[in-house]
C-alpha cells in the first residue's frame, strides 16, 4: 500500500485560497476599480500617464486590483498598434533603498546574462543605466512599486516622476504606481516628491463582514468540494475578519485554517468548531512568532513573569519580577541586565501584546509605577519558550504544562533544588 494518499473529501484546490491565488474577478470593490481604471486611461490614449498612488491597510485588495486591472491593460493595449506598453513590477519588501530598487528595475529589464550587481555602483550610474533601459524598452512604461513604503529613502521616487521633466528621458513615458500599507508613508514624503507621485490617489477602505462573505464565497467556489462548508463557515471567518482588520487574506487564512482542521480531523464537513480550532491554531503561529523575535533575555524576562502569574502573583511590579529573572539567567548562565534594561523589556513585550501592563498611583506622594500581568494562555505562551525553558530548568510552577523531560526542576528561593530523575 502507499504511504502517501491523497486528501481528495474537502479541498478541489487549496491553493486558491493562498494570497498568491489570482481571483478572476474582484468582488465588492467597483468603486476603487473604476478611480483605478480611469487613472490608467492614458495609457491606452497613447497620452503620458499620471502617477498613481494607492493606499490601505493589508489584505484589502491592493495588490490584486492592480495585477487584475494591469492585466487587462496589457491585453487591451496589445490592440493598438501605436500603443508600446511594459509594465515593471516590483514589491519593495525587503529592498529598503532607493538604490536597491532601481539595481532590481534595471536587472528587470535587461536579459539573464546580463544583469548587474545589487552593489559597488555609484548611484548616478545606477540611474542612467535604468535611463538607457527605459528608451530602449520606449514606449509606454507603468513602474509598479508595491509595498513601498518599505523604502528608507525616496530618492528613486523622486527621480523616477521626474526623469522627463530633468532631460533623462527623451521617447519613453513613464507612470509610477506607488502601493502603500501605510497611511503615514504619503504624509512622510517631501512635498516635492508627494506631488508628483500622488497625481492620482486611490483608497482602499477595509472590508466589512458582508464584502468578506463575498469574497470568501468566492473562494470557496474553487477550493472546496460542494457541500463541505457547514451553512455557519463563511459567515464566522467574516465576521471575525471584519472584527479583526476587515482585512481579506486573514479572512482567508482562517478559511484555510478551518479546512486544514476538518482534513485533520478525517470528517466530510468543515464546521463552525473548526474554525474555532482553526483561529486558536493561527493564533498560537502568531505568538510562537512574536516570542520567536525576541532576544533571550526577552524570553528569560518572560518566562519569569509566566511564572509569577502561575503562582497567582501578578500582576507584579518590575522590581518584584526582577529576583526571579536574575535567578533563571544565572540558570541559563547568562549575566543578568541592569535593572533599567531588563524594564525595557517587559516594555517590549507589553507592546507586541504579550503581557499587559497598568499603571498605577503611588498613594499620597503622588508617584506612578507600572504593574506588568501575562495576557496570554500561558500553556501557549510556555510552548514557544521551549528551549528558554530547557536552558533554565523547569519552574514547580509550570510542571504541568510543559512535556520536556523534567530532568531539571527548578524552585525559586536560596536554596533551590535541582531534583534529579
Ligand atoms: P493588499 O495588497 O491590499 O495587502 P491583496 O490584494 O494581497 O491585499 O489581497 C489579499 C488577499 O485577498 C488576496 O488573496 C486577494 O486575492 C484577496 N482579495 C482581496 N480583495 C479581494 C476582492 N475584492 N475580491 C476577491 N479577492 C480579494
Ligand atoms: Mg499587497
Amino acid at each position: 500500500m502507499a504511504l502517501f494518499e491523497r486528501d481528495t473529501n474537502i479541498y478541489t484546490d487549496r491553493d486558491a485560497l493562498r494570497e498568491d491565488y489570482q481571483p478572476e474577478e474582484l468582488v465588492g470593490r467597483s468603486d476603487e476599480l473604476d478611480t483605478y481604471q480611469a487613472a490608467l486611461q492614458p495609457v491606452i490614449n497613447g497620452e503620458q500617464p499620471d502617477n498613481i498612488f494607492l493606499y490601505g491597510k493589508t489584505g484589502v485588495g491592493k495588490t490584486a486590483a492592480s495585477r487584475y486591472l494591469l492585466a487587462h491593460l496589457r491585453e487591451d493595449a496589445a490592440q493598438f498598434d501605436d500603443i508600446d506598453l511594459t509594465v515593471a513590477m516590483l514589491n519593495c519588501d525587503g529592498l529598503t533603498s532607493s538604490y536597491q530598487v532601481a539595481t532590481r528595475l534595471v536587472n528587470e529589464f535587461r536579459d539573464e546574462t546580463n544583469q548587474i550587481s545589487t552593489t559597488g555602483y555609484p548611484r548616478a550610474s545606477v540611474y542612467e543605466m535604468l535611463w538607457s533601459e527605459f528608451e530602449e524598452a520606449a514606449g509606454t512604461i507603468l513602474v509598479v512599486l508595491d509595498e513601498v513604503d518599505h523604502l528608507e529613502d525616496d530618492s528613486i521616487l523622486y527621480q523616477l516622476p521626474r526623469a522627463r521633466a530633468n532631460g533623462n528621458l527623451e521617447t519613453a513615458k513613464i507612470g509610477i504606481i506607488g502601493i502603500s500599507n501605510d497611511f503615514s508613508f504619503r504624509d512622510d514624503l517631501s512635498p516635492k516628491v508627494r506631488s508628483s507621485l500622488c497625481e492620482q490617489e486611490i483608497h482602499f477602505p477595509a472590508y466589512d463582514a458582508n464584502d468578506l462573505r463575498q469574497i470568501l464565497s468566492q473562494r470557496a467556489n474553487v477550493a472546496f468540494h460542494d457541500d463541505v462548508l457547514a451553512d455557519e463557515v463563511i459567515p464566522l471567518c467574516a465576521a471575525y475578519g471584519a472584527k479583526d482588520a476587515g482585512d481579506a487574506r486573514q479572512s482567508l487564512d482562517l478559511l484555510m485554517s478551518a479546512g486544514d482542521m476538518a482534513r485533520e480531523a478525517g470528517t466530510e464537513t468543515v464546521t463552525a468548531d473548526h474554525v474555532e480550532a482553526g483561529r486558536d491554531e493561527l493564533e498560537r503561529g502568531r505568538i510562537q512568532e512574536g516570542i520567536g523575535g525576541l532576544t533571550e533575555h526577552g524570553h528569560l524576562v518572560l518566562y519569569a513573569l509566566v511564572t509569577l502569574d502561575l503562582e497567582g502573583d501578578t500582576p507584579v511590579r518590575s522590581r518584584d519580577v526582577r529576583p526571579r529573572y536574575t535567578r533563571f539567567a544565572e540558570l541559563a548562565n547568562r549575566d543578568p541586565l541592569v535593572p533599567r534594561r531588563m524594564r525595557d523589556h517587559l516594555s517590549e513585550l507589553a507592546m507586541l501584546g504579550i503581557i499587559s501592563v497598568t499603571e498605577r498611583n503611588e498613594g499620597r506622594r503622588g508617584g506612578t509605577y507600572r504593574e506588568y500581568a501575562l495576557d496570554l494562555d500561558p500553556a501557549l505562551v510556555l510552548s514557544a519558550l521551549e528551549e528558554t525553558v530547557e536552558s533554565v530548568g523547569i519552574h514547580d510552577s509550570v510542571m504541568d504544562f510543559v512535556d520536556i523531560d523534567p530532568r531539571e526542576v527548578v524552585t525559586d528561593g536560596e536554596n533551590a533544588t535541582l531534583t534529579e530523575y
